[in-house]
């Protein structure tokens, strides 16, 4: 049997920033904010109003620009 090594270049890598987060603490909840739309001092969630914490995330840069390509509905037959 070989060994199936998928290699990712630099080019494959998608890029991405670091956003400043809020995060809910419940481990089942999965809620984030984005900090620069919270204006409390300690936010609670929203879903399920358990205490947030400041954290990080990574989000594809591609999101920013607009990406409509797949919103339109503007299939013809
Ligand atoms: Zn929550």
């Amino acid at each position: 049997m070989s060994t199936t090594t998928s290699i990712v270049t630099e080019e494959q890598k998608p890029e991405v920033e670091q956003i400043e987060i809020w995060k809910c603490k419940g481990t089942e909840c999965k809620a984030w904010v984005r900090k620069e739309f919270v204006t409390e001092a300690l936010p609670t969630c929203p879903l399920c109003k358990t205490q947030m914490v400041r954290s990080y995330k990574h989000v594809p840069v591609a999101a920013k620009k607009g990406n409509k390509k797949f919103l339109v509905g503007k299939k013809r037959f």
